[in-house]
Parts: C-alpha cells; structure tokens; sequence
C-alpha cells in the first residue's frame, strides 16, 4: 500500500531570532502579504495532483504570526489543489508569545487540527537564556487556551541540556509538562549550530555547556519519567499518549513521514521536498522567493537524487531513531540483501551489550542504545553493502 504523503509549508517570520535558532526566518514582516500570495502560487502550480496526501504541517518561522484568516487560505489553497484523506493532520507551530484564547478559537474553526506548542521550558532562567520570547505562565497558559479552544490532539516541545540546568529542574520541567497533559510531548537536546550566536557565544567562553554525561543522564530520565506517565517512546526525541489500543494515534503523522521515506511537499522559502528518492530545496530567503515565483520562475535552488549508498545510510539512521526500528523485509526488499547476515557480527556484538534487539523483523535500539544512537548508525554505515 502506498503511504499517503505530507505537506510542509514554511512561514518564515519570526518576532525574534532565538540564539540558538538555525531555521531560516526574518524578524521583518513587510513581505508578509507578498509571501502569502507567492507560496499560494507555489503551491497551486505543483505538477504532484495526483499524489494523495494525509498531513499538513505548517512550519517555521513562527506561524502563529500570521492570523487565521490567513492560514485558513493556506489550508484552502493545499485543498483546492491537492487530495487530501477525510481526516487529515492539520499542524501548526505556535509560539506561546504570540496568541490568545481568541486567535486559538479561530485557528480551530480555519480547520486546524493539531497544535504544535513551542513552551521549550517552564523556567525563566532556561527560557532568558534560549532568548525566548515568552514567559513561563505564557506556556501554560497556551495549552490551556488551545483546549479551551476546542483543540483535542496538542504537542508541546522541550529543551534540555541548557547551561546551568540541573537533573533537579528538568525532572520539574517534565512534572509541570506531563501536568499540562499535552497529548504529545517532543524534548530535544540543545545543540549548537554553526552559524548560531549561541555558538559563537560557546566558542568565546561565554557559557558552560553542560557535560555529556549529565545530558545522557538527563535523556534517561526523560523516558523513565514519559513512559511511566503514560507516553510512548516512539522516535528518539518524540513521546505520545496512548489511547486505547491504537498507540500510534497521537504519534505526529507528519514527522513519521521524515522517517519512513514517505513523499513530502515542501512550500515556502527553504523548505525541502521528497518524492521517489528525488529531493529538493527552495531558496533560503523570503525576497528571493517571492521574485522568482512572481517571476513565473521556480523557486528551486538545489535537488539531489538519493544513490543506492545515501538510500541505505538513511534508511539505517532513519529507522534506528524510531522505537519501531528497521523494518528487515522492506530493507532487504529495497537493497536486494540479506539484513541478518550482512549485519551478524554487529548484531550479535551490539545484542550482547543490550544496545539492540531484533525481533519480529525488525531491528531497533534499546533505551540503552538509543543514548548510543549516532555512534550505533555508523557502526552500521560501515559495514561493506555490495
Ligand atoms: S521562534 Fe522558533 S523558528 Fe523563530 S527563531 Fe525562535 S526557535 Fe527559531
């Protein structure tokens, strides 16, 4: 069966770049109308109409910048043009800076039916030094609002690993975010990214990051603590609530997509597409964008196409993020192997250390492992694939 596809649309406006921030977006909104008119036009002149698509995910940038009048046309542009499944994912970021009970109620109505809740941290001091825009209570009281506002399926992000912070204060942050009762929950670890000023700030001394044994610790307590409270491990940075027995149902539909191969559409300035081994990117830069597309041009700015060798290195890391892991049958299907013998050694080596399992055709990371998840992929890269 073919797996329905997903579609990215990147809002690239931001009310303050966060140091440690390397998605594009600008703080200067007057392209703002230019932008909503291009990306529509984007999207209407896609050749890909005979797809069938389950998920819209609406990115950034901050989103919840622009009102729902707005994303409302966005959604109606995706659904006059495309074909979509009755009931859809409809996600939009929001950042809890930048919205009220009444801009929720009318994101609701526009047809949005996820939210995607940048709280980040419950504490001051965490969220002054990501350069947040937000206060503490504006998190919680976005959650709140997004459920008074009708919203049945809400995900919160967090960030760990921040500079000063303790096991102590994490264990509060996951306390007050489980206390939300958000239907999912994605915790990341801070990373320092070239080009970031948080990482010309770590290169000049200016902080301490945290040591890796502390953020490994912290990782570990994060899954004890999710799971024992009701959420499902299910990509390394990823947790949903069960419900009843479909324990996929608040997994992000989207985000599966990134890590199963499945087509993606991506809109907007530097968003990426996927179909059939095939990616591509738009130009990182809003000016840019709006003048190719209202140049009759494509926005288009680089493409590559996956090699036998990129398709397996991929699959691999792909797969070992998720708890589900690596389907054996479909790899071995795609690439013409034989998955068990080419990895016995590896398999049997990282079995013995309680890092892997492979069971019921597939081969997945343990708690253990996934601490191990980058150092495990390329032990995997490795190992010569005829
Ligand atoms: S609000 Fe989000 S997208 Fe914008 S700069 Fe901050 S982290 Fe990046």
């Amino acid at each position: 069966m073919v797996e329905p596809a997903g579609v990215y649309l990147h809002i690239p406006f931001c009310i303050r770049k966060c140091p440690y921030c390397d998605f594009y977006s600008v703080t200067d909104f007057s392209l703002k109308k230019a932008f909503i008119n291009s990306i529509r036009k984007e999207m209407k002149s896609s050749p890909f109409v005979d797809l069938c698509f389950d998920t819209i995910y609406i990115g950034g940038g901050t989103p919840s910048t622009l009102d729902a009048k707005d994303l409302g046309s966005l959604i109606e542009t995706a659904y006059s043009g495309f074909k979509f499944v009755d009931d859809t994912e409809i996600t939009v970021e929001i950042n809890p800076g930048t919205i009220s009970l009444k801009s929720l109620k009318q994101y609701r109505k526009s047809g949005i039916n996820r939210l995607s809740i940048g709280v980040q941290s419950f504490n001051a001091l965490n969220l002054g030094f990501l350069g947040r825009i937000h206060s503490a209570k504006d998190g919680s009281f976005a959650v709140d609002s997004a459920k008074k506002a009708g919203f049945e399926n809400i995900g919160i992000d967090l960030i760990y690993g921040i500079p000063n912070q303790t096991k102590k204060s994490w264990l509060l942050d996951l306390k007050q975010a489980v206390g939300v009762n958000p239907e999912h929950i994605s915790c990341y670890m801070l990373s320092f990214e070239p080009g970031t000023k948080m990482e010309k700030d770590r290169k000049k001394g200016c902080f301490k990051p945290m040591t890796e044994c502390l953020t490994g610790d912290l990782f570990e307590t994060t899954m004890g603590f999710l799971t024992s409270h009701g959420y499902e491990h299910y990509e390394v940075s990823n947790f949903a609530r069960k419900q009843g027995k479909d324990t996929r149902s608040f997994q992000s539909r989207h985000n599966l997509k990134y890590w199963s191969f499945t087509p993606c559409l991506g809109f907007g300035p530097s968003a990426h597409s996927f179909v059939d081994s095939k990616r591509w990117w738009n130009y990182p830069d809003v000016k840019k964008y709006i003048d190719k597309i209202e140049a009759g041009k494509s926005p288009v700015c680089g493409q590559e196409k996956l090699s036998r060798q990129q398709k397996i290195i991929e699959m691999i890391y792909l797969g070992l993020r998720t708890t589900r892991g690596i389907c054996i049958d479909t790899f071995d299907k795609k690439f013409n192997t034989d998955f068990k013998k080419i990895f016995k050694e590896l398999i049997f080596d990282l079995e013995a250390k309680g890092s892997i399992k492979v069971s019921d055709n597939r081969c997945f990371l343990t708690p253990k492992g996934m601490l191990f998840l980058d150092s495990i992929a390329s032990l995997f890269i490795a190992v010569d694939i005829k």
